[in-house]
């Protein structure tokens, strides 16, 4: 890490080999997902997870834009569909780059898109539809096969090929390794790109996103930039331009290291450490769990009904004291009335922490119960006599 944070990833002339490396990477994600072998995957890393995004999209954008030329039509309403279950960035796109939204909205026990609502949003506009592979609500997952099932349809009925982007930010450094026979990737004929974090799942430190796309001939030719290369030309298509090297290099370090066997231990680790905490919380009575499915390591959890006195909000401030932070938050507009608390465990989260964190949440729910009342009536006390 350290010996190559001075390198400019983009200075390809000084740093040929950084540059060959970063294809690697790109050549073994395309296969991680599936890339059938017939196409030409292209990718590249970025700073994050919003730029990888907001490439995807953009590229989407460009490829209906040529599309609209050649055909004569009109081109200036591109329409994006998504959940809104989605990353803020999502959003930052649709304003940024100029793109209607038509988003999805969620509603109570619903947080996940449903291919029967994505359809009447459909037109000859649309740029692409999008889907997670692990919201940042709820860590559950979008129906990707159905809404790919729903394009394919629209393809052949309509003739309009609409690309379906997925957004696999924690779940495609996951899923692969843990549940390999669960198809979201690019088995699926319309994922036409795929985005997914270097710095969530990927084990690198923060500053690295990766965008791929399944075939060149998806990729608009016109997007790319040519860099002079060695007396060669190699072409880039980033939204920034110069960063530190560092951080690819020790993606590609952690895929040899690592390789699949490692990342398969440890993902299944987090995911068994997961399920035990949501076991051990749900059988305490107290909690409903969001994701049963738990295909990722993310604990999402609401109060039952039947607890009235105290809130996921009390728990989260509670849990602070005994230095865990472990966010509370509302859905998103039109499901808002649903507040859940999210623990997203990591690999370095033992068993033992698990066991320490349910104790100390039982023990904010059992203090919450006995003093809430307390407080609150020691606190307009407090209103009362101020101490000057
Ligand atoms: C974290 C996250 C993002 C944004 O990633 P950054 O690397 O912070 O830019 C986008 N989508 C999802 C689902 C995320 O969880």
């Amino acid at each position: 890490m350290s010996e190559n944070l001075n390198k400019n990833f983009i200075d390809h002339n000084e740093y040929p080999q950084t540059e060959v490396i970063h294809h690697r990477c790109v050549n073994m994600l395309a296969r991680l997902f599936n890339c059938p072998t017939e196409c030409t995957s292209i990718g590249t890393a970025t700073i994050g997870s919003s730029e990888a995004i907001m490439l995807g999209l953009l590229a989407h954008k460009w490829t209906w834009k040529n599309r609209r030329k050649q055909e004569g039509k009109a081109y200036d309403k591109p329409n994006l569909i998504f959940g809104a279950n989605v990353h803020v960035c999502w959003e930052k796109f649709a304003k940024y780059f100029d793109v209607e939204m038509r988003v999805i909205r969620l509603e109570k026990d619903c947080y996940t898109i449903i291919p029967d609502r994505v359809a009447p949003l459909i037109d000859e506009n649309t740029n692409a539809v999008g889907a997670i592979l692990g919201t940042t609500y709820s860590g559950q997952a979008d129906p990707i096969q159905e809404v790919n099932d729903l394009l394919v349809r629209i393809k052949q009925e309509k003739g309009w090929d609409i690309p379906l982007h997925i957004d696999a930010v924690s779940g495609g450094f996951v899923v692969p390794f843990t549940n390999p026979d669960f198809v979201w990737d690019f088995r699926l004929t319309q994922v036409k790109s795929i985005n997914v974090s270097g710095h969530k799942y990927g084990l690198v430190y923060p500053g690295i996103g990766w965008i791929l796309w399944r075939n060149k001939v998806d990729f608009p030719e016109d997007f790319a930039f040519k860099v002079n290369y060695l007396g060669g030309w190699v072409p880039t298509y980033t939204l920034n331009f110069s960063y530190s090297s560092a951080n690819v290099i020790v993606q590609y370090y952690n895929f040899i290291r690592l390789g699949r066997e490692g990342y398969t231990q440890i993902m299944r680790n987090c995911v068994e450490n997961a399920q035990y905490l949501s076991q051990q919380l749900a059988a305490s009575g107290k909690f409903k769990m969001m994701n049963e499915a738990q295909m990722l390591p993310i604990v999402a959890l609401t109060l039952k009904d039947t607890i009235q006195n105290y809130t996921v909000f009390d728990i989260s401030r509670k849990l602070r004291e005994r230095g865990w932070i472990v966010p509370a938050y509302t859905m998103p507009p039109h499901a808002e009335e649903t507040a859940i608390i999210l623990v997203v465990v990591r690999d370095n989260f033992s068993r033992d922490m698990a066991d320490i964190l349910y104790k100390d949440m039982l023990q904010a729910c059992d203090y919450l119960v006995r003093y809430a009342g307390e407080h609150r009536e020691e606190e307009a006390q407090h209103r009362k006599h101020p101490i000057c």
